[in-house]
């Protein structure tokens, strides 16, 4: 008797095809095997939003008893297998109906497996990754992460090679073979069934040790028990803005005290303060009222409320003054006003690098490259 469970933590809207088909094929393998199990999301009535963390799951069991017992619950509280398909969410997640900071790695049990989409290696990965007290083994999928969202299907076998990972890391839970003749079943395509079979052999794991990995704790907030919840819904309003951190000049928008967004986004805005020209743009266009206006007049986005929907970027008149960078790359929230402020050198030095090394990735919000998959697709495939 064995109920095992995997969870796929996905960014919303723009992965969910992708977590859907995972989830989905890893039954339908399942079943090839004897099993019975069932693929969900989270929330029946999925409020998604663009880019929030968010997840499906997938169990399998033995029996039907099993699998009924299984679902008494909300959703798993602990699970065999996490995928993660957005390595930026390895500093962790605040999705739907948590509240504070989830690490990623959670409700992962000791000794099972996380397996993450990335082009880092596991000494960066794991310097994101909270600390755990038992171990478990991190899996990584060498490859830039997949957009395979509502309104763009990025096909690039993202899916197949985690499936892939999966058969070789948790056996237990589908088997190679199973997988294999499922996929060839669900898709009728042949290299579909190649990729499974290579992710499969060519999968090497790395044991994290207990206390391993980021230490900081997660920040969190106390929830209000329905004792100490007001009479009626209050919505707050946001306070005033004022002059750039109280002071006289420049201007700084009220934000709310705990509505962050840290974990929402996957890339966040580098700007060039030497060749911005102040037109406005990007300070009118956010959506979420992120750009504090310095004394300078120049235009600071503030990391807390920056949701990295990439506005800013498309707006922006002036070549490479804005420019999405993965979140990956960043360990703090600070201003990059006060850096360039503080060493205009040593922060344009900063900044080009991380700008070219964004020029030859393929990350993107997914809509920037509509039309352009079907030849990174060829290229892929032809690597
Ligand atoms: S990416 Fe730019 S436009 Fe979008 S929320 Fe952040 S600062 Fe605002
Ligand atoms: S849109 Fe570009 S040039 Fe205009 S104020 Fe913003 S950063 Fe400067």
């Amino acid at each position: 008797m064995a109920t095992l469970a995997v969870e796929v933590v996905y960014r919303g809207i723009f992965q969910r095809t992708l977590a859907r088909n995972i989830v989905r094929q890893i039954v339908f393998a399942a079943r090839k095997d004897g099993k019975i199990g069932t693929a969900f999301g989270r929330y029946s009535d999925s409020p998604e939003r663009n880019g929030i963390p968010a997840k499906q799951f997938a169990i399998v069991c033995d029996t039907a008893l099993e699998l009924e017992e299984s679902l008494a619950v909300y959703e798993a509280k602990a699970v065999d297998v996490t995928i993660n398909v957005d390595d930026s969410m390895c500093k962790g997640i605040e999705s739907w109906a948590w509240y504070g900071l989830q690490p990623i790695n959670e409700l992962t049990k000791s000794d099972g497996t996380l397996i993450v989409t990335s082009r880092q290696d596991a000494d960066s990965l794991i310097e994101d990754i909270h600390q755990k007290d038992t171990p478990y083994d991190l899996a990584i999928i060498p490859s830039t992460v997949s957009f395979s969202g509502l309104w763009v299907y990025k096909d690039d076998h993202t899916d197949m090679r985690i499936l892939g990972t999966l058969c070789k890391v948790c056996p237990e839970l589908v088997s190679l073979k199973a997988m294999l003749e499922s996929v060839q079943e669900q898709t009728d395509n042949s290299t579909k069934v190649a990729s499974v079979q290579r992710a499969h052999d060519r999968t090497t794991t790395r044991l994290v040790e207990p206390g391993e990995g980021n230490s900081e704790t997660p920040f969190s907030f106390d929830m209000p028990g329905w004792k100490t919840m007001e009479e009626g819904l209050v919505i707050r309003g946001i306070p005033e803005g004022t002059g750039f951190r109280g002071g006289d000049e420049g201007y700084q928008p009220g934000r709310s005290e705990v509505f962050k967004k840290w974990s929402v986004r996957s890339m966040r805005p580098v700007i060039n303060f030497d060749t911005c020209i102040k037109c406005t743009l990007c300070w009118l266009q956010c959506p979420d009222t992120c750009f504090d206006v310095t004394p300078d007049g120049l235009y600071d986005a503030n990391m807390e409320s920056c949701c990295g929907c990439g506005v800013c970027e498309a707006v922006c008149p002036v070549p490479d003054c804005v420019t999405m960078v993965s979140e990956a790359e960043f360990n703090d929230n600070n201003s990059q006003w006060d850096a360039w402020t503080a060493d205009k050198d040593g922060y344009n030095k900063w900044m080009t690098v991380l700008v070219d090394q964004t020029k030859t990735e393929t990350r993107t919000h997914g809509f920037h490259h509509v039309g352009g998959y079907d030849e990174e697709i060829t290229a892929t495939e032809e690597a």
